[in-house]
């Protein structure tokens, strides 16, 4: 924390200097509280009708993702749903995007980065710089990922996500309803609460699409390049960027700055 110095009685004090609280226009922690008992179907259908057309879900394609996009799809198909293309990707989420557009009748609208940023990237520091460095790993997942988050972003006052606490220890905090201060957005985790287990439940009983890879080692699946299968016994984000610590293996699409 910045701090301000000023001597008092011959002694040197150190006085946090004062900052302003985020002002929050939503009634964030109340949610939080209305929605303790309620099931993630439950939680979606407040969210989508209170926002209407200012929410949008944001999906990677991973397991839980369909999970909501099945939520979704049944609430309102007509919700906006995007999902972001690196230029990285595997071929099988590539497919996943395609195959899950037809099962729902929906249109997933896809988000590319631009073009000039990753050449200029690409030319100067290498085509798989992100093995590097962990600051030339954020560059490649700022270009890539979180730009076009912000254009698919504009004009949004709220978003859901998949996340679930136990996916790793940067997500153990989550909370259902969230106040994502770097976006000035409602963040809405309506799967916050659930297990492993559960996902894969609801995905078997209801049929749900799901990427092949996930029955090949790799539970939580991002860029081809920084994605590797896991060992038993592994965190299940083990395989993403597993060459860096694993309190910096976050792409910054879920970071609280
Ligand atoms: S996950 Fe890897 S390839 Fe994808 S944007 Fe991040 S650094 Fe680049």
């Amino acid at each position: 924390m910045e701090q301000s110095t000023f001597l008092r009685k011959g002694l040197l004090y150190l006085q946090p200097k004062k900052t302003a609280m985020p002002e929050i226009p939503f009634p964030v922690d109340t949610w939080n509280r209305q929605f303790e008992q309620n099931d993630a179907s439950g939680i979606l259908t407040f969210f989508l009708q209170y926002f209407g057309g200012k929410i949008a879900f944001s999906s990677s394609m991973g397991a839980e993702d369909q999970v909501i996009t099945h939520m979704i799809s049944r609430i309102n198909p007509k919700t906006s749903i995007f999902t972001l293309d690196t230029g990285r990707l595997f071929p099988e989420t590539c497919d996943l995007i395609q195959s899950t557009g037809v099962r729902y009748g929906i249109n997933i609208k896809v988000y590319f980065p631009d073009t000039a940023k990753v050449e200029e990237m690409v030319t100067g520091k290498g085509i798989n710089l992100f093995y590097e460095s962990v600051e030339n790993r954020k560059l490649c997942c700022h270009i890539r990922k979180i730009e076009p988050l912000k254009r698919a972003f504009s004009g949004l006052s709220a978003w859901v996500s998949g996340l679930r606490k136990s996916q790793s220890v940067t997500r153990n905090g989550i909370q259902t309803v969230e106040w994502d201060e770097t976006n000035r957005l409602v963040k809405i985790n309506p799967l916050a609460s659930w297990t492993e287990e559960q996902v894969w439940n609801y995905i078997k009983e209801n049929k749900i699409p799901y990427n092949p890879l996930h029955s090949k080692g790799y539970p939580s699946i991002g860029c081809m390049p920084c994605t590797r299968a896991i060992f038993p016994g592994e965190d299940i984000r083990a395989g993403r960027w597993w060459w860096e610590n694993s309190d910096s293996r976050e792409c910054g699409l879920h970071v609280k700055e």
